[in-house]
C-alpha cells in the first residue's frame, strides 16, 4: 500500500484542485437552493435535504472504507497488466478518453442489469433535479463500479492515473444537474451537458435509457442511445419511491428484488428478477393489434 500511497502524493496539486472543486460545487449547491427558496421555485426541501445527507454520507465512505475496496480492487489487477503506459501528456489525455468510454457502458449496464440499477436507481429516484441530485449516489455503488475500471489496468493504465481520470469523468458531471442552463446549441450533440442529462434523468418515454455519456454524448450517437431534449422532462423513475428516507432511497430496490425471486415460481424467472432490465418480468403483455411475443421487456425504469 506505501507504494499506492507514492503514486498518489506524485498527484496530490490534482487531488487538491479536485477537493477545491468538490467545495465550490457545495457552494454551489446551497446558493442554487436559497435562491430557489427566495424565488419560491423549491417549496419543499425534503429532496434536498435527503439529497444532501445521502451525498454527505456517501462521500465519508468513499474516502474511507468503501473508496479503499475501490483502490485494492484495482491493485489486485495491476500484476495482469499487459503493457506499463507512461505518464505522457498524451497517457493523460488517452486516460480520461478511455476511462469516459468505460464510464458510458458501466452507466449503461447499470441501467440494463437489474441488480445494478438497484444502487444506480438511487440517483435517478427523485422527481425534483437540481445540483444537489448531484450529490445523490448509491451509499454501495463503489464497492462494485471498480470492477468495470479493472479492463483499463489489464491493457496498462497505472493505477492512480485510472483513479484520477475517473474522477476528472465523475467531478465534471457535477455542473450537469441544472435546469438553469438552458440548450447549448451544437456542444449539447457533443458533450454531456445539462440538457443532454436532464434527458438522462427524465421518465418520459421516449427519455427512459438514453444519454448515457460522462463527459462525451458522442458515446451515445455512435451506440444508438442519444435523445436531445424535446418535450418538458419529468423527472423521476417510472415506480415513484414516493419517501425522502435515505435508507429506503437506498435500498427499496434490493426489497422489491427480493420480493420478486420470492414470488418466482422457476430459477429462470428468478434470474431474471436479477440480471434482465428492471421492468422485466415473465407475463405475457401482447402489445395492442400484435399476438403474444412471450417473454418481453415490459419497459425500463430510468
Ligand atoms: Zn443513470
Amino acid at each position: 500500500m506505501d507504494a499506492i500511497e507514492i503514486q498518489f502524493l506524485k498527484f496530490a496539486g490534482v487531488l487538491e484542485v479536485v477537493g477545491i472543486i468538490g467545495l465550490a460545487f457545495l457552494l454551489a449547491v446551497a446558493s442554487e437552493t436559497f435562491w430557489d427558496v427566495f424565488a419560491v421555485r423549491r417549496r419543499r426541501l425534503g429532496e434536498t435535504a435527503s439529497n444532501a445527507f445521502i451525498g454527505i454520507v456517501n462521500i465519508g465512505l468513499e474516502q474511507t472504507a468503501f473508496g479503499l475496496v475501490f483502490i485494492i480492487g484495482l491493485f489486485l489487477a495491476t500484476p495482469f497488466a499487459l503493457l506499463e503506459i507512461p505518464y505522457t501528456w498524451w497517457s493523460w489525455a488517452l486516460a480520461v478518453l478511455v476511462a469516459d468510454f468505460t464510464y458510458y457502458w458501466m452507466h449503461r449496464i447499470e441501467h440494463e442489469v437489474r441488480i445494478l440499477w438497484a444502487y444506480h436507481s438511487v440517483h435517478h429516484s427523485s422527481p425534483e433535479f437540481n445540483f444537489s441530485t448531484a450529490l445523490r449516489l448509491s451509499w454501495i455503488e463503489s464497492l462494485f463500479e471498480w470492477l468495470f475500471f479493472v479492463p483499463m489496468i489489464l491493457v496498462g493504465f497505472d493505477l492512480v492515473q485510472t483513479i484520477i481520470a475517473l474522477v476528472i469523468v465523475v467531478v465534471y458531471q457535477n455542473w450537469i444537474h441544472t435546469e438553469k442552463i438552458g440548450r447549448l446549441g451544437w456542444l449539447d450533440g457533443v458533450f454531456n451537458t445539462p440538457s443532454a442529462h436532464r434527458v438522462h434523468h427524465g421518465c418520459n418515454s421516449q427519455y427512459l435509457d438514453k444519454n448515457y455519456g460522462g463527459i462525451l454524448i458522442i458515446w451515445d450517437r455512435l451506440f444508438g442511445t442519444y435523445e436531445p431534449e424535446g418535450e418538458k422532462v419529468i423527472y423521476g423513475v417510472t415506480e415513484p419511491v414516493n419517501s425522502i428516507n435515505p435508507l429506503v432511497i437506498n435500498f427499496c430496490e434490493y426489497w422489491y428484488i427480493a420480493k420478486d425471486i420470492m414470488g418466482s415460481k422457476t430459477v429462470g424467472e428468478a434470474l431474471g428478477y436479477l440480471f434482465r432490465g428492471p421492468g422485466w418480468g415473465p407475463e405475457q403483455k401482447p402489445a395492442p393489434g400484435k399476438a403474444a411475443l412471450g417473454i418481453e421487456e415490459k419497459g425500463k425504469s430510468g
